[in-house]
């Protein structure tokens, strides 16, 4: 590989070995970090910004107090009880406290990595892709970071390595179309029929993604559309019309519903974000059952969960 490729840098939240629900067989994702679309129900909202970021989980504080001390910005404090308190709209992210938690109580979401680094960590695991299994490019966007993503992919390939790709697909046409070079199997969202809905909830509408959903399939990438089901946004009997009329006009064949569910809450306490979806109901599979009765009339495989 090319030297500047190797050196090429990504911001990755990080590589998680033995993945089961990211693609076939076991799996190796790697999540990036940095989505352009801010979901609101996201359950890793730690994966949206672009930067590397403050985690302050409380549970693990020995109440040293060697935070503070470092804190350029009285960002951080001890109250009486010396339990510490974060504000975050103070805090200018240059994470000298996490470099000196020692219980890690503090520490910094996001780090930079080189192809060279990401692929020997990935290479680690490659035994256990023998069974159809390979890695997962997740985020946060990949696509946002076509350069690193294009790299690494290629680095993969080189050693056999299939790659699903799991995005938003919103990206220019342009950077589209690079992924699709080396895309092995492309997940890819579909968050509202409607477009309005879709632009009032993550700002932008559906139509881009529509229009990569069709490049895709006149590339012959195998496609699977997941759906996140959300309370009260895109759950209802007249949203399962929708998107069957919808997925039937693509010629969709394969759709996965992903129930919305409350794992990622305590994240944006311990970001310091705020979290608009806080008391509302998680979802089972059961509660997904017609839903996929509806979308199997004319899909044909159908599946609730990733
Ligand atoms: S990351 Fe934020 S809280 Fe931590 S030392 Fe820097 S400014 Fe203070
Ligand atoms: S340095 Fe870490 S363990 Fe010590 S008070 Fe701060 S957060 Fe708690």
């Amino acid at each position: 590989m090319p030297d500047k490729l190797r050196k090429e840098k990504g911001l990755l939240l990080e590589i998680q070995r033995f993945c089961l629900h990211d693609g076939p067989g076991i799996r190796t994702t790697v999540f990036f970090k940095g989505c352009p679309l801010q979901c609101k129900w996201c359950a890793n909202p730690e994966s949206q910004s672009f930067v590397p970021q403050l985690q302050f989980s409380e549970i693990g504080c020995i109440r040293c107090g060697r935070c503070i001390k470092v804190c350029p910005v009285q960002a951080l404090w001890q109250d009486e009880m010396k339990k510490i308190h974060y504000i975050p709209e103070k805090c200018i992210q240059c994470q000298a406290c996490a470099a000196v938690c020692p219980s890690k109580a503090l520490r910094t979401a996001g780090k930079s990595w080189t192809v060279e680094d990401a692929v020997y960590e990935i290479l680690k695991d490659k035994v256990f892709f023998r069974e159809g299994g390979g890695v997962t490019f997740s985020g946060g966007e990949v696509l946002a970071q076509i350069d690193f993503a294009e790299a690494l992919a290629n680095a993969l390939h080189r050693n056999g390595i299939h790659i699903t790709c799991e995005t938003s697909g919103y990206s220019s046409e342009e950077t589209f179309a690079r992924m699709l070079k080396w895309c092995d199997l492309l997940y890819l969202d579909l968050k509202h029929w409607d477009s309005q809905k879709h632009k009032a909830q993550i700002g932008v509408g559906n139509e881009v993604i529509l229009q990569h959903l069709t490049i895709a399939q006149k590339a012959g990438i195998p496609l699977v559309i997941r759906i996140p089901v959300i309370p009260r946004y895109n759950d209802s009997p007249a949203d399962w019309q929708e998107f069957s009329r919808l997925l039937t006009q693509y010629q969709v064949k394969e759709v996965h519903l992903l129930p919305f569910h409350q794992f990622g809450a305590g994240k944006y306490t311990q970001f310091g974000m705020k979290y608009e979806y806080a008391g509302y109901p998680s979802l089972a599979k059961e509660d997904l059952t017609e839903f996929a009765e509806t979308l199997s009339k004319v899909i044909p495989k159908v599946q609730i969960g990733g």
